[in-house]
C-alpha cells in the first residue's frame, strides 16, 4: 500500500515537487547574484498574483501571524481609531493585536457563518470616523468570505485604510488589491500560495505607505518595521543586495518556483479551478446530509470547506478513520461551535482527484461512524461538478 496521505487541512496544504525541491536545494548566500536575482524576481511576481502594480510587496520570514502584525504596527498609532469586521476567529486577532500598538479598537462580529454586512459598516463610518478598518477575506475558523470589493469601496469613500487578510485566500481567491482599493493585503506563504510554513507576504498601496510615512511615533515593533524592510525589498528589485535581517533564503527561491507556476496557470483559471473544486466539495457533503458552517453558498470560501457532523458522528472517531482511508482533515476551531464541525483545505495544489480521494475518505469516516448514506454518493456528486455536469 502507497505510504501517501493526502494533507487536506486549510494550511498548510500539499506542496508541488518543484516548490520542495527548490527549497531543498543548497543554500546560498543571501548577497549571491543567482539570489539576488530570484528575490527580484519573486517580489515582480507577488504583483501579479495580488493584482496590485504598483504595490509595494514585503517578503518577511515568520507566519501569517506576523503579517498582521507588520499591516498593525507599521499604520497604528496609540489613540488611532480601528473598525474590525470580523466573521471568525482571525477576524477577532485584530481586536487584541490592534490594541497592542495602542488603538482604540471597534468591532463589528457578525454571526457566526455570517459574511460581512455592509450596510452596518456603512452605518459605523458614518456615525464615528476611523483611521483604518480590518476584514478577513476567508476566516479560516468558518469557511466565510467577504467581498473584499464594498470592503475597499467604503474605505476609499470615507478615507479609512483598508488592511485585508487574505492569509486563506490571496492565490485561490479572486483578489484585483489596486482595482478593488485595498490598502494592504496580505499571506503567509503555506496557504494557496504553495510554500511550506516560513514567510509573511504583504503588498501595501501607496495610500499605506503615506500613512506610515506620516507617523509622529516611531514603529513599536523593531523586526516589523517598514523602515527596516522597503529599502531591502526596493533594493532586491533593483537587483541589488541589502541587509536588515537574513532573508529566508530557500524559502524566498521556493517562493519564486510558486508564484512562477500560479502565473503560468493565470489567475483567471486558476480562480475558477478553486471555485470549481469549492463547488464540488460542498455538493459532495450536501449530498452526504451535512450541513455547513457559512449560511449560504453564496459567501462560501472556495479555498477550504466547513461541514457540520451529522448527528451521532463523533469527531474522532471520524477524523481517525477519514485518516487511515488517505486523507487527512482539520476538526472545528472556531470556539463557539468546534465540535461540531470540521475543515477541509482545497487550495493551491490541490487537484480534482485529491478532492475526489478526500470525499471517498469522508465516506469512509462517517462509516466508521454508524452514519447511514448511500456510499459513493457524494464521490459522484464532486465528479459531476468537476467534470461541468452540473450546475
Ligand atoms: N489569518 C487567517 C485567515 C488564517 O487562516 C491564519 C492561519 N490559519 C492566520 C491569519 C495566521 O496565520 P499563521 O498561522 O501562519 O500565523
Amino acid at each position: 500500500m502507497k505510504d501517501r496521505t493526502l494533507l487536506m487541512i486549510p494550511g498548510p496544504i500539499e506542496f508541488e515537487p518543484a516548490v520542495l525541491q527548490a527549497l531543498g536545494a543548497p543554500t546560498t548566500s543571501h548577497v549571491s547574484p543567482d539570489f539576488i536575482d530570484a528575490f527580484g524576481n519573486t517580489l515582480e511576481r507577488m504583483r501579479g498574483v495580488w493584482r496590485a502594480p504598483s504595490g509595494q510587496p514585503f517578503v518577511i520570514a515568520g507566519s501569517g501571524t506576523l503579517a498582521m502584525d507588520i499591516a498593525g504596527a507599521n499604520l497604528i498609532e496609540p489613540g488611532d481609531r480601528a473598525l474590525v469586521l470580523s466573521t471568525g476567529v482571525f477576524g477577532d486577532r485584530f481586536e487584541d493585536l490592534l490594541g497592542r500598538y495602542g488603538a482604540e479598537v471597534t468591532v463589528l462580529r457578525f454571526p457566526i457563518g455570517e459574511t460581512v454586512d455592509f450596510e452596518r459598516v456603512r452605518a459605523e463610518l458614518e456615525a464615528c470616523s476611523y483611521k483604518l478598518m480590518t476584514a478577513t477575506h476567508v476566516d479560516t475558523s468558518t469557511a466565510v468570505r467577504v467581498d473584499p470589493r464594498p470592503f475597499g469601496r467604503l474605505g476609499r469613500e470615507y478615507g479609512v485604510l483598508t488592511i485585508l487578510d487574505g492569509v486563506c485566500s490571496i492565490g485561490g481567491e479572486e483578489l484585483r488589491q489596486e482595482e478593488w482599493g485595498i490598502d494592504v493585503a496580505f499571506t503567509a506563504s503555506q496557504k494557496a500560495i504553495g510554500v511550506p510554513p516560513g514567510l509573511a507576504l504583504l503588498v501595501a498601496s501607496e495610500t499605506a505607505l503615506d500613512a506610515w510615512r506620516r507617523r509622529t511615533t516611531p514603529v513599536a515593533n523593531y523586526y516589523g518595521d517598514w523602515g527596516k524592510w522597503l529599502p531591502v525589498m526596493r533594493a532586491y528589485e533593483e537587483r541589488r543586495a541589502a541587509y536588515f535581517g537574513t532573508p529566508a533564503v530557500n524559502h524566498v527561491v521556493a517562493l519564486g518556483v510558486s508564484l512562477e507556476r500560479i502565473l503560468a496557470e493565470g489567475m483567471d483559471a486558476r480562480e475558477r479551478r478553486h471555485e470549481r473544486l469549492g463547488r464540488a466539495c460542498r455538493a459532495a457533503c450536501r449530498a452526504l446530509g451535512l450541513g455547513a458552517v457559512p449560511t449560504s453558498d453564496a459567501h462560501a470560501a472556495n479555498t477550504l470547506s466547513a461541514p457540520r457532523y451529522p448527528d451521532g458522528v463523533d469527531p474522532p472517531v471520524f477524523l481517525k478513520a477519514a485518516r487511515s482511508a488517505g486523507a487527512i482533515f482539520a476538526g472545528g476551531l472556531h470556539p463557539q461551535i468546534s465540535g461540531k464541525y470540521f475543515r477541509i483545505g482545497h487550495m493551491g495544489a490541490t487537484r480534482g482527484g485529491d478532492l475526489l480521494a478526500a470525499i471517498g475518505a469522508i465516506e469512509s469516516g462517517l462509516k466508521a461512524c454508524g452514519y447511514a448514506f448511500e456510499a459513493g454518493a457524494g464521490v459522484a456528486v464532486a465528479q459531476a461538478v468537476l467534470l461541468g455536469c452540473t450546475k
